[in-house]
C-alpha cells in the first residue's frame, strides 16, 4: 500500500460504498422503484423521474478535460465545500489527527475540520511579506497525525497567489506524513500556473476546484476534487451516490466545451481590466490607507475608518465584505463588479 493510502482512515478503506441501481442506459429501467412516468413541467432530457448516474461520465469528463487531467484523477462534486468534506472525513480520525491551515484563509477548512472533529494547526501567513506562506512554520509543526495541510492560492481573502514551485516543494517536503491541498477557486484571475500538471509527480497532492468563480456558475453547485487515482477512489466511496443532479449535469457539460471556454476567459480579461481600474481608483480615494495587489476577482483594503466604510456602501445599496483580523483592524474586501456597481462603490467613498 502507499504511504498515502495508509494516511487514510482504515474504515474507509475496508468501506463497501452503497450499491447503487446498475446504470444500463439499454434497459428499461425497473430496478430503482423509480415512477415510469415524467411529470409536467420537468425540462430536463433524461426525465427527472430517473435518478441521474454516479460520478456523470460528461461532467466529469468535461471537467478533466479542462484541467488536463485523467478522469480517474478527478471527482465531481457540490462544489469545492464538498471536496473540503470529504478530504477530512476519508483522512481525519474523530479525536486523533490534525489538519495545518494558514489564516487569513477561506473559513471552509475549519468548519469541516471541526464538524469531523479533526484538530486544526494554524500557522498565519506572514503579514509583514506581502501574506507570504511561512513553509518553515508549517513544516515544523508537522507532526504524526498531520494528515492535510490547506493552502488558498491565490488565497481568499489576502488576494495574493503562491509561487507553484514553493507548493511542489512543499508538497515533498510532507512525503510521508500529510497531504497537501491547494484550494485554486481563484487561480483563473492570476498570472500563475495550476499545479495540475505536477499531479503525476506528487502522489500527495490534491488540488480543489471550483465552477463558482471565473466560470461564473456559483448557482450550479459544481467543484472537483483532483488527486491521486487511489485518493479519488476513497473519495468516491464516501460521497453519496447521486450528489450531482441531473439538471446540473444537462446545464453544465455544453459551459465546458470550448467555445465556452473561450468566453469565460473573455470574461476575465474584462473583469481583470476592471480590476486595475478599480485599484488604481480605490488607492486614490480619501481615507483608503492601502489596496492591496490582487490575483484574485476581488480586492482587499485597509482604510482609516471601516465602520463608515461599510456604512456608506450599505448606504449606496451596495454590501462588501468585513474581513478585519486582529493583526489587520482596518481590512476589507469586496468583489470587483460590472464598472457601473465599482463606480457605485467609489462614488460612495468620496
Ligand atoms: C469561493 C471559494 C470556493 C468555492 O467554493 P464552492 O463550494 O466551489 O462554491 C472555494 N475556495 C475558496 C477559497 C473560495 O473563496
Amino acid at each position: 500500500m502507499s504511504w498515502v493510502l495508509e494516511r487514510a482512515r482504515a474504515e474507509i478503506r475496508a468501506l463497501t460504498p452503497y450499491s447503487h441501481a446498475a446504470w444500463e442506459p439499454s434497459l428499461t429501467r425497473l430496478h430503482a422503484n423509480e415512477l415510469p412516468w415524467r411529470v409536467e413541467g420537468d425540462p430536463s432530457q433524461a426525465g427527472l423521474n430517473r435518478y441521474p448516474e454516479p460520478q456523470p461520465p460528461p461532467l466529469v469528463q468535461g471537467l478533466a478535460r479542462l484541467y488536463g487531467v485523467k478522469n480517474e484523477q478527478l471527482l465531481v462534486g457540490r462544489g469545492s465545500d464538498e471536496a473540503i468534506d470529504l478530504l477530512l472525513r476519508v483522512f481525519c480520525r474523530a479525536g486523533q489527527d490534525n489538519v495545518i491551515i494558514c489564516p487569513p484563509t477561506f473559513g471552509m477548512y475549519a468548519v469541516a475540520a471541526r464538524i469531523q472533529g479533526a484538530q486544526l494547526r494554524t500557522v498565519p501567513l506572514r503579514a509583514d511579506a506581502g501574506f507570504a506562506l511561512d513553509v518553515e512554520a508549517v513544516l515544523a509543526a508537522v507532526d504524526d497525525n498531520t494528515r492535510l495541510v490547506f493552502v488558498c492560492s491565490p488565497n481568499n481573502p489576502t488576494a495574493n497567489a503562491i509561487a507553484p514551485d514553493l507548493l511542489a516543494d512543499l508538497a515533498r517536503k510532507l512525503a510521508p506524513r500529510a497531504l497537501l491541498v491547494v484550494d485554486e477557486a481563484y487561480i483563473d484571475f492570476a498570472g500563475v500556473p495550476s499545479l495540475c500538471a505536477q499531479l503525476g509527480e506528487l502522489p500527495n497532492l490534491a488540488i480543489l476546484k471550483t465552477l463558482s468563480k471565473a466560470h461564473g456558475l456559483a448557482g450550479a453547485r459544481v467543484g472537483a476534487l483532483i488527486a491521486a487515482p487511489e485518493v479519488i477512489a476513497l473519495a468516491r466511496k464516501v460521497i453519496p451516490p447521486y450528489a450531482i443532479t441531473e439538471l446540473t449535469v444537462e446545464t453544465v457539460t455544453p459551459l465546458l466545451q470550448p467555445a465556452a471556454i473561450a468566453a469565460m476567459q473573455e470574461r476575465v480579461r474584462v473583469l481583470l481590466q476592471e480590476r486595475a481600474r478599480l485599484a488604481a481608483a480605490l488607492a486614490a480615494t480619501p481615507g483608503i490607507l492601502r489596496v492591496w495587489p490582487s490575483d484574485a476577482n476581488f480586492l482587499l483594503f485597509d482604510c482609516a475608518d471601516p465602520d463608515d466604510v461599510l456604512a456608506r456602501v450599505r448606504g449606496a445599496g451596495l454590501i462588501i465584505r468585513d474581513v478585519r483580523q486582529p493583526v489587520l483592524p482596518r481590512l476589507l474586501r469586496f468583489s470587483v463588479g460590472t464598472a457601473a456597481d465599482n463606480d457605485r462603490v467609489l462614488e460612495s467613498l468620496q
